[in-house]
Order: C-alpha cells, then structure tokens, then sequence
C-alpha cells in the first residue's frame, strides 16, 4: 500500500468504500495471525512517573493522584492469576518510575519466568539502556514504547525530554530490537494538532520500523492535563485527524496492512469510546490481541491516564470471562501460548521457564 492509498483511506467516510477497507484487513490479520485471538494479561504496576506530557493524567505534576507502586508479592500474585486463566503472557506497564529499581526489576523478570513458560512484556518508559539490557538479559521478552506521533515538532510539545536526554522514541525501538525484544510502538490518534497526513506518517512509521506489535488509540482528553483543557488548540480547518472510533479502526486496519503479521490490540481506549461493541469492532477490523487488566481493584482507579476508563471497576475474573464470551461470540478461539510475533523476519523463540 502507497501513501496515496494510505490518505485516501484516512479521509475515506463512506461505510460502503470502508467495508473494503475492512475486508482486505481482515484476509491479512487471517493469513498471517489466524483467527486466534491472545490474551496478554495488563498489571499496571505503577502510577509514579517523572515525565510531564502534556495528554497523560499520569504526568508528575499531576498533584491530585494519588501514587501507588504494586509490591513483588502482589505482581506475582497477579501473574499467578494470569497463568491460572490460561494467559501465554503479562504486561507489566508503569508510568517512568525509578523508584522501580533496575535489579529489582530484573528479579521480578526471573520470577515470572519461572512460574510458567509466560511471555513478558514489559512497558516502563524510556529507562536508561543499561536497563533495557539488564531486564532483556533477566528474560524479558518483549517491549511496547509508542512513539505516540511521527512529527517531531508535534511530539516535542506534547513530550516534554528530562533535563540533558532528549527523547528519541523511534531510536530507543531500534535499539530494543538489537538487544532481542520483541519491539511494540504506536501512536495516539487525534491528538490536537495532528493532522492526516502526521497520521498518513505514523503509519508509513509502523512500517519503517518494522514492528511486532502496534498499540494505537484515540486520544482521550484528560481535565487535569494542558492538552486535556478547551483551549489546547487544533490543526487547520480540515487538517485535524479526528479521535474517533471509526479513524482508529481506519489506523488498525493500515496497521494490518502494513505490517503484516505483527500482533495488534484492540485497545481499552477503544472500548472506552465504544463500550458495547468497541473491542469487537477492532478484532474484525485488523485486530487480533486484547488485553484483560489484572490490576488489583484497589489500584485501578489511580491508574488514570485518562477518565472514565472503561471496564474500570471489573475483577480480573470477570473481565477474563467477558472478553473470553466476546471472542466467542465472534466466533474465533483464544489463543494458546506467548503468541509470537509472525512479522516476516521474526526470529523463531521459545518461550521456556526461567
Ligand atoms: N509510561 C509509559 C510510556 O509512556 O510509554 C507506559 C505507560 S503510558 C500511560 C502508555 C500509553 O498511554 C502512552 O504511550 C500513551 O499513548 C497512552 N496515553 C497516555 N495518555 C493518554 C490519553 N490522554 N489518551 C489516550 N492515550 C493516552
Ligand atoms: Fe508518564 Fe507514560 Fe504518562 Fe508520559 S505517557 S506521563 S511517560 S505514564
């Protein structure tokens, strides 16, 4: 696909143009992913971070949240969790929090590895490459780091650096994938002043880098945030990308297209904005992974990057038991195991205990 047909798609509206669209995203996620859908099992294990983007309700200036940081019992208790529903794979994903210390990390790391031939995935922000080749070599085996927009003008205002390391989302992928993870990036979609052709970019991007996993959602604005109030601004007339559900399946299905193979969610931002049949939509449009949250209950509300969350309240057993009835219902299996990447030039891993 030319970037003349990635814009064509991006401005397409007309619901019988788009059932193509859909179609031929669908013949590629079966070709190459099947119809399995796997469940990666999210423990948010932090709420600390040093950053300040300016979307994100998780930024550190954000005085009105109150922080939390799970404890190793409570990690893998949640992970003892995620074993026992049959999940080939955790998530841990925390805002940029260096009070997760490096070898603490890297023995958490071996102790999932150790409780069941799990994958682990592992979302903790920009940390320093010692760190990265610290929990790399500990065992983990994949990261998601999206790289949010492909301008970089648009992403140095909303992405504030920390003092002295400026921030290179794009080159820190690269690197991961050089030291063997499994590499996943993604964008916000409608972030304002984000225009069609940024997100004609971002998908060029997907390809560019190659990725095994793409995580993209609408931009969902967050009150306690610059970019969440009325007056964070917005690209020309006609040039802002919208945050809609349709234009974030219209990105998953290019995503499909483009990267064939690589293991794409249907996202809880998706959800948020399309509660009864958002999740679904995804996985018949390009989609093929969801993510349960095992977060304590206690935890989950002050994971609040931005509001009114869907599924917020839901125990880890109930959320497992709904998405396990959605895949049903749309007649596709859960998958079994870590669910590899399948993007062309994957190397073949095995997923073994510690
Ligand atoms: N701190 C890590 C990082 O930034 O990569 C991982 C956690 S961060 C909360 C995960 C993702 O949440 C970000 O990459 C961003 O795309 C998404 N996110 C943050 N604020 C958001 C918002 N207001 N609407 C939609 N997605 C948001
Ligand atoms: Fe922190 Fe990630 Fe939120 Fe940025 S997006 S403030 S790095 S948690």
């Amino acid at each position: 696909m030319n970037r003349a047909e990635i814009q064509a798609w991006l401005r397409e509206e007309a619901p019988a143009r788009l059932e193509d669209l859909w179609r031929r995203a669908e013949a590629a996620r079966r070709r190459h992913v099947g119809d399995e859908v796997h469940l990666r099992g999210l423990i948010e294990i932090s709420n600390f971070c040093v950053r300040e983007c300016l979307y994100c309700g998780l930024r550190a200036s954000n005085c009105a949240l109150a922080r939390y940081r799970m404890t190793a019992g409570e990690i893998l208790a949640a992970a003892r969790q995620a074993v026992a529903f049959g999940y080939g794979t955790v998530v841990l994903q925390s805002g940029e929090d260096y009070g997760i210390e490096t070898a603490w990390m890297s023995g958490i790391v071996r102790r999932l590895k150790a409780l069941a031939p799990l994958a682990v995935t592992l979302s903790l922000g920009e940390r320093p490459e010692a760190d990265l080749a610290a929990w790399r070599e500990a065992g983990a085996d994949r990261y998601l780091l999206r790289f949010e927009t492909s301008n970089r003008a648009l992403y140095d205002r909303i992405h504030p650096p920390l003092a002295g390391r400026p921030s290179d989302r794009a080159a820190i992928l690269r690197r991961l994938r050089e030291l063997g993870y499994e590499i996943g990036g993604g964008i916000m979609i409608g972030i304002p002043g984000q225009t069609y052709d940024d997100l004609a970019d971002d998908v060029e991007m997907f390809r560019t880098l190659d990725l095994d996993m793409i995580g993209v959602g609408p931009f969902l604005p967050h009150p306690a945030t610059p970019l969440g109030c009325a007056d964070a601004g917005c690209a020309p007339p006609g040039e802002q990308a919208p945050n809609t559900e349709l234009m974030t399946y219209k990105v998953v299905a290019l995503a499909q297209l483009v990267c064939p193979g690589a293991n794409i969610p249907s996202t809880t931002a998706l959800a948020t904005l399309n509660r009864a049949e958002g999740r679904e939509l995804g996985l018949q449009r390009g989609a093929n992974v969801v993510m349960p949250n095992l977060t304590p209950l206690e935890y989950r509300a002050k994971y609040e990057i931005y509001p009114a969350k869907a599924c917020l309240y839901e125990t880890p057993g109930d959320c497992d038991a709904c998405l396990k009835r959605r895949i049903a219902a749309l007649g596709r299996g859960v998958g079994v195991g870590p669910g590899a990447s399948r993007r062309a030039g994957a190397a073949p891993r095995v997923f073994t205990r510690g």
